[in-house]
């Protein structure tokens, strides 16, 4: 059955590349009724940080992707590297190298002279005797001739000649296992049936492979993601803007709406833009995603992101809405005292892009304007006096506070105002929204009730 993994590296913040290859290794495994396996590459200790695992996990866990198996880590299963290590010398898969740097160098400097691609020429296959004055790496004993072919399910064939892979370090002077060979083991012991992840490691494939085979595993298959790139062609990176996951979430993207953006990027269903969980899980195949890299397209992002928002049922927005709200100064207890959450966030959706542009939005349902927007307010309240006062009377004095009657109630005054239904709703948004822009005036003052309408009116009045 389908195994498939996400092994990033905690040296930073969950990128949005990474994201990217996570996804697709997900979505292959949850359409295969398969596992997902989370592991964490945490070799490299001088850059790898606790906060970044964290984000990691709090990023994975925000998109939903969930992993069925882990999250493990490569530092707890030095052991198993070893015993692999030690297996491998015994069987003359691997040798012990005691070539010094200076060693390697003038062997390389030979080969540069000569014309020839620099490569460790494999010397210590044969040396037998150990030099007590070098710590020896450990090398990977490659073939000769021949070629290692990758069948990629995005590059098609890629051949490598054998002849051009020279004996790889997988165990440093110090002991500890190298990059590839990590790999390797993890992949084999965790039974990965489907390698997805960045093309910037195709070159790393036939050395992996080399290795598994050596160690009489099956190679998974594979499957290289082109990167992606900023609206500029260059590789995306902190200049292109927000790059790292829960920097999305803080400016208010739905996760459905990322991933929905990063499964269109360089894979494409008919013309489909706008899919659920569910019918990237049907329709995604990974061996339909682009060879060439795909550019990152912000205003595609956000065009999504509404388009999520509008789909969500309102209880579900309302609680994806409630902590950017609690963040703009509406906490539990405030908005319980207010209109209902779901209806005002059912009302606000068509206007905002995203989260926080709603929660803003949707701060005066609960708390006064502390003041009104300046040019509004001179605009529209200023000598407006008795225009709000007849406006409080007759909503005072409304039988039913339904959006219905109110708007009845505005249009019968505008009447006396030339028929202009603004010239009533302009002094009345400013009024209780503190600025001249709000949802239609009817749905906004039945949702605000009609205590605290009246009351902003006064302050108004004033
Ligand atoms: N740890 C590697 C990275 O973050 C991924 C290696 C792999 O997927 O094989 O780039």
């Amino acid at each position: 059955s389908v195994r498939t993994r996400f092994a990033p590296s905690p040296t930073g913040y969950l990128h949005i590349g990474g994201v990217r290859t996570a996804l697709y290794s997900w979505l292959h495994a949850r359409q295969h009724q398969g596992r997902f396996v989370l592991r964490i590459e945490d070799t490299d200790v001088e850059r790898s940080t606790p906060e970044a695992t964290a984000a990691i996990l709090e990023g994975m866990a925000w998109l939903g992707l969930d992993w069925d198996e882990g999250p493990f880590y490569q530092m707890q299963r030095m052991e198993r590297y070893r015993a692999v290590l030690a297996e491998m010398l015994a069987a003359g898969s691997a040798y012990y190298c005691y070539c010094s740097r200076e060693e390697v160098e003038a062997m390389r400097e030979l080969q540069r002279a000569k014309g020839e691609k620099p490569r460790y020429d494999g010397r210590c296959r044969t040396r037998r005797s150990p030099r007590a004055d070098v710590a020896p790496v450990i090398r990977f004993r490659s073939p000769d001739s021949g070629e290692t072919v990758v069948e990629d399910l995005i590059h098609g064939t890629v051949r490598f000649q054998n002849s051009e892979l020279d004996d790889l370090i997988i165990a440093r002077s110090d002991g500890t296992p190298t990059y590839n060979f990590c790999v390797v083991v993890d992949d084999w012991d965790m039974q990965i049936t489907h390698v997805i992840r960045g093309d910037d490691h195709l070159n790393n494939t036939p050395r992996q492979i080399q290795i598994l085979q050596a160690l009489g595993a099956t190679p998974p298959i594979y499957a290289h993601v082109p990167m992606i790139l900023g609206p500029d062609k260059q590789k995306l990176s902190k200049r292109h803007g927000a790059v790292s996951v829960l920097q999305y979430r803080e400016m208010g993207y739905l996760p459905e709406a990322l991933l929905n953006f990063l499964v269109r990027l360089g894979w494409a269903h008919g013309d489909q833009e706008v899919f659920t969980r569910e019918e990237m899980i049907a329709l995604f195949h990974v061996e339909e995603v682009n060879k060439a890299a795909s550019a990152f397209n912000p205003e595609k992002l956000l065009w999504l992101n509404a388009q999520h928002l509008q789909r969500l049922p309102a209880a579900d927005l309302a609680q994806r809405l409630a902590p950017y709200l609690a963040a703009q100064g509406v906490d539990a207890a405030a908005c319980a005292q207010g209109p209902q959450l779901a209806a005002v966030a059912d009302l606000l959706r068509e206007r905002a892009k995203t989260l926080v542009e709603m929660a803003e939005a949707a701060v005066f349902f609960y708390l006064a304007p502390p003041q009104w927007e300046a040019k509004d307010a001179e605009k529209h309240l200023r000598h407006q006096g008795p225009l709000l006062s007849e406006v409080h009377g007759v909503l005072a004095a409304t039988e039913s506070w339904e959006a219905a009657a109110i708007h009845g109630v505005i249009q019968d005054l505008a009447t006396r105002y030339e028929g202009k239904m603004g010239r009533v709703a302009q002094p009345l948004r400013v009024a209780v929204a503190g600025k001249a822009v709000s949802p239609p005036i009817d749905l906004t003052l039945a949702l605000l009730g009609r205590e605290e309408t009246l009351s902003r009116l006064e302050r108004a009045r004033q």
